[in-house]
């Protein structure tokens, strides 16, 4: 099967590439509009392209929209999972017209190796953007080796961020360190 496997950052890659390289064509998208500042992208995506450069992993990068995810995600709260949801919804519903732009058979996402991430929401979400466009959703859970992948990223040298990646989720992840600091 062809697959198209949208990539949130390099560490997150790791695991979730070789499992399912083993089993299929895999091809890496970058659609993630969510990464803020424009340089934590960059950071993030330059990450994720030295690794693919060094391992014969091909890599898309998508359009670099946050008019759209701020749209998309306007008035959504965090504690209802809602901003999150449509959040997966802009970057997996890209990855989804992507793969039906170059003919591949599926999606999957890397997100599903993080568990601070909610796997049914991934899973609803990314089953509705891909039906929507006629291409079949992965449903995958590799939570099971966020630490391998922490691990190698970590020897492998890799930039690793401290917050999720939106610029609601660098001042939550600031307000949690301080909160942590202050008990
Ligand atoms: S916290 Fe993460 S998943 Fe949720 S909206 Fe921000 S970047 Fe997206």
């Amino acid at each position: 099967m062809k697959l198209l496997l949208h990539a949130c950052c390099g560490p997150c890659l790791l695991e979730p590439y070789d499992a399912l390289a083993a089993e299929h064509e895999v091809r890496v998208v970058y659609a993630n509009p969510n990464i803020h500042p424009r340089a934590e992208y960059e950071r993030r995506r330059d990450t994720l392209l030295a690794y693919a450069a060094e391992n014969g992993v091909v890599v898309d990068e998508l359009d670099y929209d946050t008019d759209a995810w701020e749209a998309a995600v306007a008035g959504l709260d965090r504690e209802s999972g809602e901003r999150c949801r449509a959040c997966f919804r802009v970057r997996l519903g890209a990855a989804a017209r992507h793969a039906t732009e170059l003919g591949y058979d599926a999606v999957a996402t890397t997100l599903a190796v993080s568990p601070y991430q909610d796997p049914d929401s991934i899973r609803e979400v990314g089953e509705d953007v891909c039906a929507e466009v006629g291409v079949a959703f992965v449903v995958t859970d590799f939570r099971d080796r966020y630490r391998e992948a922490t691990r190698r990223s970590r020897e492998l040298g890799m930039y690793r961020q401290n917050y999720c990646g939106c610029r609601y989720s660098e001042t939550e992840a600031i307000e949690a360190r301080e909160a942590r600091r202050k008990r």
